[in-house]
């Protein structure tokens, strides 16, 4: 009882085959993300949330996360924590940033939560794209997005990482409401 295992829903290997592993445009990468985001809704897998890593320049994909806090019975099964996770452990390092690699982006279907704005600072990432904010998270599920900062997007900029924010938020809001639709299940809630 002293190893962790995290795992990501089954599906995810047939939903990667089905799409390009490498991606350039950013729209088009959070397009996926939001694609990722509405399986694991439909599958019933996890929380309406999907994030992936890419590199920078290539448009490679190097990792995907999916919500699975419920399916792990792990509170920190979080997209953006899981894709992060993952990537180290592809990478074989702690540290996304570390000199010998490419630089590498965090896409995900939502502005991250306390938990994985801390993860992101320490992940060694070097921007970070996202669809829906936080208050559309909260006002659409009653998700808790936890204390984050007011000075959010500079407490990042400061530490050498670029956010774009609001990138096809319009769809990012609709994935949260069709969990909604679909009587999703809100744990750890604000309501
Ligand atoms: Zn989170």
């Amino acid at each position: 009882m002293y190893e962790l295992k995290l795992s990501l829903p089954k599906w995810i290997d047939s939903f990667l085959n089905d799409h390009p592993n490498v991606i350039h445009d950013p729209e088009k990468q959070v397009r996926f993300v939001l694609d990722l985001t509405e399986r694991n809704i439909l599958e019933k897998t996890g929380g309406p949330f999907g994030s992936a890593v890419f590199e920078v320049d290539s448009g490679k994909l190097v990792s995907v996360g999916v919500n699975v806090v419920v399916q792990q019975n792990c509170s920190a099964a979080h997209a953006e924590m899981m894709a992060l996770m993952l990537a180290q452990k592809k990478l074989s390092h702690f540290n996304l940033g570390a000199k010998h690699f490419p630089n590498h982006r965090l896409v995900t279907s939502g502005r991250m939560c306390a938990m994985c704005l801390g993860n992101v600072c320490w992940s060694g990432i070097k921007e970070v794209f996202s669809s829906a904010e936080p208050e559309d998270v909260e006002g659409i599920t009653g998700f808790d997005e936890g204390p984050t900062p007011q000075d959010y997007n500079s407490q990042l900029e400061d530490r050498g990482i670029k956010i774009v924010t609001k990138i096809l938020r319009s769809e990012g809001r609709a994935i949260l409401q069709l969990y909604v639709d679909h009587g999703g299940q809100i744990y750890n809630g604000t309501r």
